[in-house]
């Protein structure tokens, strides 16, 4: 299952969109993440990926980072395929999504567009509407590519059955944050995506970052799977490392690295909605505030937080 090993760029299946092995993840530049640096710095991260020969960038409507991303692509020496996701299920605020990127991002089209975390058949059916007007938009050119991201093996046969672009899965080493299978499930339903031409990048290669320890095995496994790997990046030397990575299969040590964790203030009023936000299920109400269960959460992502109304949890 290996597509390649080197930086250069790949065709993500049949879309005839070319992209580079290694994807720019953007979540760590996003308010979810306790991101609070200026757009430009930001922007400086990127256009050194962009030196460097990353040509792929995912985000989302969630991550509100549009204007870093801006600050980035507007220095960048070569054509970048942007990816970004939304909730929507109604045709309107599909198209609303569409126009948000397009106006936030400063171009015409938007490469691929993504339903955001489906499950299965059962939510991408409910999502119908919004992935029709997805395709609205790719027949006027306002997007070149559809599909959706997933956390679930489901949603990975799911997006095969439907015959959509591209499918962009959670897969690691250890199948840390696979809601509904094991990493050999996961894997089984990625090569049928293959085979049957969607374009596929996997996200979550480091596990949220609790696989960083053992970083080079498990970008060395993920760089197996999918046309390519999306892989959250702060900095400059996290850039280098893994462009250097996937150039040479070395990876320097990443001194750098801070362990993170979710943080819940004590001023959480229980409402649930955190709890409701996360397809983890990490997440519990006890006695009038959130709490992670006993296994804690493997991601990471900081999409409760984006649900609390009390701006409570952060990742840090
Ligand atoms: S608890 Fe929050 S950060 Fe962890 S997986 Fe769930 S939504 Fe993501
Ligand atoms: S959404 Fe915020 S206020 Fe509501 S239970 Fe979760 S952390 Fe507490």
């Amino acid at each position: 299952m290996v597509t390649t090993n080197l930086m250069q760029p790949v065709l993500l299946g049949n879309t005839g969109i070319s992209v580079s092995p290694l994807c720019f993840g953007t979540l760590p530049f996003s308010p979810l993440q306790a991101y609070t640096g200026e757009p430009d710095a930001a922007g400086e991260v990127l256009a050194r990926a962009f030196a460097l020969g990353v040509s792929f960038i995912d985000t989302a409507q969630l991550y509100n980072n549009y204007a870093a991303l801006k600050a980035g692509l507007s220095r960048a020496d070569r054509n970048i395929t942007v990816a970004s996701k939304t909730y929507a299920y109604t045709r309107e605020a599909a198209v609303a999504a569409v126009e948000e990127a397009r106006y936030g991002l400063a171009r015409d089209v938007i490469d691929i567009f993504l339903l955001h975390e489906q499950e299965s058949e059962h939510t991408l059916r409910g999502h119908g509407e919004a992935l029709e007007a997805l395709y609205g938009l790719k027949a006027k050119g306002a997007v070149r590519a559809v599909g959706l991201s997933t956390h679930h093996v489901a949603g990975v046969r799911a997006a095969v059955d439907a015959g959509l672009d591209v499918v962009h899965p959670l897969l690691n080493i250890e199948g840390l944050g696979i809601a509904d299978g094991s990493r050999e499930d996961m894997e089984e339903a990625v090569a049928a995506a293959m085979g049957a031409g969607l374009g596929v990048y996997v996200m979550k290669a480091l596990g949220g970052g609790h696989l960083f320890r053992q970083a080079r095995e498990a970008l060395g496994y993920a760089r197996q799977w999918g046309h390519s790997v999306a892989l959250g990046m702060r900095d400059t030397a996290e850039v280098e490392a893994a462009v250097g990575f996937f150039k040479t299969g070395d990876l320097p040590p990443l001194t750098g690295h801070k362990t993170r964790s979710l943080h819940i203030a004590d001023w959480c009023t229980g409402c649930g909605r955190c709890a409701e936000a996360c397809g983890s299920g990490a997440l519990e109400i006890v006695n009038g505030a959130a709490r992670l269960k006993n296994a804690g959460c493997s991601l990471l992502c900081g999409y409760c937080g984006a649900a609390c109304p009390d701006f409570c949890i952060k990742v840090i």
